[in-house]
Parts: structure tokens; C-alpha cells; sequence
């Protein structure tokens, strides 16, 4: 469990990033992930070291979008 309202240090404070504990791709959502979608300079790639099921980030989104 985390408490939500818990300050973490950001991964970067050079780059924008996304936190692999937060992003579902999308999934349950859309049909694509809506970042990489809508990025005019395609910035929102795979992370190699972040591969997940499908079952994964929908227990994500279920734990993060109740
Ligand atoms: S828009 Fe979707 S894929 Fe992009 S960071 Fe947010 S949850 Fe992840």
C-alpha cells in the first residue's frame, strides 16, 4: 500500500518522464496509448525494462482508478 498523498523525488528534474507505477498504457481505457498517440515527436516509446501483461496494468487500473 502507499499513501497517496506521499511525496516521492521525481525520477528526472532534466526530462519529462512517465512513472511506470502509475502508467496502464492506457489499457481498459483506450485502444492505444493516449501519451505516444497524441506526441507531435513520438517521445512516448516502450520501455524495455517495463514490459507488462495485459492483466498487470488492468490490476493497476483497477487499484488506481476505483
Ligand atoms: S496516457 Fe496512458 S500510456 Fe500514457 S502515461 Fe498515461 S496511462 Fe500511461
Amino acid at each position: 500500500m502507499v499513501d497517496a498523498h506521499e511525496k516521492f523525488a521525481p525520477v528526472s528534474d532534466e526530462v519529462y518522464y512517465i512513472v511506470p507505477d502509475k502508467c496502464t498504457e492506457c489499457v481498459g481505457f483506450h485502444e492505444e496509448p493516449q501519451c505516444a498517440a497524441v506526441c507531435p515527436v513520438d517521445c512516448c516509446v516502450p520501455d524495455p525494462d517495463h514490459v507488462e501483461t495485459e492483466d498487470i496494468l488492468l490490476d493497476r487500473k483497477s487499484r488506481l482508478h476505483l
